[in-house]
């Protein structure tokens, strides 16, 4: 297990993946390996507050030196806004972490299912990138779902990973029914080809969604299928 550490983290690098969403690269200050499937704590400053949010990483684990996060704006929120409104690259932050239990080392089926709702598709990134990489691996199967066709996130590396291994397999749901080219509604109306049994399948997003794709797995009564839930609270 990797141990938990507070540091300070740089952040280097600030990129936009669509209308909401940014990917934050931040680079701790001394070496934090950690296990796909895995968060950190930030804590930034501001108006004499500490403000701390959960991220998941959603780079490689085969890096400890630099991490991504993948960061949706909550336009109410209280982090997120700020992080919007100025430029973060240069600055400090404090970070604790790895932390987490639905971590790739728990994965061991070599039939898996990652599914990702809205941005819980950055840990999703970073579990297929861990998974897609073993010998013992039969398939995986990546879904992620999203509010719109421009806001599916990661597109670029999860169909490059399913063009260049044929164990991999990826769809993206798209719940606004206007104009797309993906199937449309939620991730747990678009299963009917899957067999869960001797599978583990991990889910990430909000509680709600999250439940009500676990009661629709469950309802086919699969065997030995094991559930792995991050929910976003
Ligand atoms: C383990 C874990 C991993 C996570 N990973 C990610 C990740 O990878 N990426 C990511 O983007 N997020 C992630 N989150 C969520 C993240 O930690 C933040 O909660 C999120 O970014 C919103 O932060 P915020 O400060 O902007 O909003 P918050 O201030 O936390 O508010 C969140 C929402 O609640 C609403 N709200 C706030 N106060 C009230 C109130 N009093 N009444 C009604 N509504 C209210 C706001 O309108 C807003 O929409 C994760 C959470 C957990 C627990």
């Amino acid at each position: 297990m990797n141990p938990i550490k507070k540091m300070s983290g740089l952040i280097t690098k600030v990129t936009d993946l669509s209308p909401t969403a940014r990917e934050y690269v931040i680079k701790p200050s001394e070496l934090m390996p950690f296990t796909a499937g895995s968060f950190v704590n930030l804590f930034v400053e501001h108006s004499g507050e500490k403000i701390r949010r959960a991220f998941s990483m959603s780079s490689a684990d085969t890096n400890p030196d630099e991490f991504a996060i993948t960061i949706r704006l909550s336009p109410n929120g209280k982090l997120t806004p700020l992080l919007w409104a100025e430029d973060y690259v240069g600055r400090e932050i404090e970070l604790m972490g790895p932390l987490g239990l639905n971590t790739a080392d728990k994965m061991t089926a070599s039939k898996t299912f990652l599914f990702g709702f809205g941005v819980g598709a950055g840990v999703v990134k970073s579990l297929a990138e861990n998974l897609g990489a073993r010998d013992n691996l039969n398939s995986l199967t990546i879904v992620t779902g999203n509010r719109s066709t421009e806001e599916i996130l990661h597109k670029d590396f999860f169909d490059s990973l399913s063009e260049t291994n044929e164990k991999v397999s990826v769809k993206y749901v798209v719940s606004d029914n206007s104009q797309t080219i993906y199937p449309i509604g939620h991730i747990q109306d678009h299963l009917t080809e899957y067999d869960f049994s001797n599978s583990d399948v991990y889910m990430c997003g909000q509680g709600v969604a999250c439940d009500a794709l676990e009661k629709t797995i469950s309802s086919t009564n699969p065997t030995n299928c094991n559930f792995f839930v991050e929910d976003f609270h």
